[in-house]
């Protein structure tokens, strides 16, 4: 089964590869797909979002990183996936996630599955990452070292973007 794992990783965090690790074990094919909502202004853009999951990504052979402007299901249908692929850190998660896992079977025709986060990220989103990288604080234990010093620049040049 292949599955698609999207969100809008601004910018990638330790549990979101922490879910991406688990998945590449669990199916045949996961598909990371960088999506933008319209009306939000990124601190980084799609392809830099994209490459900075290539990156953090590359030792894990069944791992694809794509970006898109669309609807997710239509990505879906597009490159194949058998099902969407969400991260849950706790119950206030749920509401809205569920709320979407119900639009895409309605639009799409497509079952969500849902991973719980390791326990050690329950709490780390990537809009913490951003406050501390604009304050200066260190964010090592929350992002791949990989890209620190990407989130650092980011955060100095274009400090109030999502
Ligand atoms: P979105 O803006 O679409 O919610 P995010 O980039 O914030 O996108 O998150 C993408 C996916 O990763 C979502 O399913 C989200 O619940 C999950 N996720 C976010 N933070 C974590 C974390 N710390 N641990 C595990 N999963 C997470």
């Amino acid at each position: 089964m292949k599955a698609i794992y999207a969100g809008s990783f601004s910018p990638p965090t330790l549990g979101h590869l922490d879910i991406i690790r688990r998945a590449s074990s669990l199916f045949e094919e996961v598909f990371v797909a960088v999506l933008s909502q319209s009306e939000k202004r990124y601190l980084f853009s799609l392809k830099e979002r994209e490459e900075m999951l290539s990156r953090i990504t590359r030792d894990m052979q069944n791992v694809r990183v794509l970006s898109d402007e669309g609807m997710l299901v239509d990505l879906a249908r597009r490159v194949g996936a058998d099902v969407i692929l969400r991260g849950i850190r706790d119950a206030s998660d749920l509401p809205l996630e569920m709320q979407m896992a119900v639009a895409n079977r309605r639009i799409g025709e497509m079952d969500t599955l849902f991973l719980v986060c390791s326990p050690q990220y329950s709490l780390l989103s990537s809009s913490i990452v951003r406050d501390c990288a604009r304050h200066k604080a260190p964010i090592e234990g929350m992002v791949p070292p990989e890209i620190v010093e990407d989130i650092y620049r980011a955060c100095a040049t274009a400090p109030d973007s999502k």
